[in-house]
């Protein structure tokens, strides 16, 4: 299968990318049979949409990749090392890619963590926190 070999520099743009890729797909018929079925959960609903796990090869449903905190591209479930970072879990290829990470964000100004934190929510969850308690406990505060 052929994935566009793009690095992004955010992940939301990252995220758009994959959908588009498959909505956009060659032929339908040849993605419903390929790529409409998640390896994690089973599902293989035709709404659903589809990503390739680049560090396991995977096939997983929206619901079961997540992207890659410092590359950017699609990681599933099963293969992701996860910590969390300002309340929010991160996803990365392996261990050193989490210790790249934790570097990077022990550095961050105080503002910059705020928004790792807003960005990979897509406002969604964090939208529910006060963002006062979000601010305390990423200053160490709590
Ligand atoms: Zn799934
Ligand atoms: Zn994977």
């Amino acid at each position: 299968m052929y994935l566009p070999e793009v690095r992004q520099t955010t992940e939301l743009q990252s995220y758009t990318y994959s959908y588009e890729y498959y909505a956009a797909g060659p032929s339908r018929v040849t993605a419903e049979d390929g790529i409409h079925w998640c390896v994690h959960c089973d599902t293989s609903s035709g709404d659903e949409t589809y990503t390739h796990c680049l560090n396991c090869g995977a096939i997983a449903c929206s619901s079961h990749i997540k992207t890659e905190r410092l590359e950017g591209e699609p990681i599933c479930l099963g293969c992701a090392v996860t910590e969390r970072f300002a309340l929010k879990t991160k996803y990365f290829y392996d261990d050193q890619y989490l210790e790249a990470f934790r570097e990077e964000y022990a550095e961050m100004p105080l503002h910059e963590k705020a928004i790792e934190n807003k960005l990979l929510s897509g406002g969604s969850v964090v939208a529910t926190l006060p963002l006062v308690v979000g601010l305390l406990v990423i200053g160490g505060i709590i």
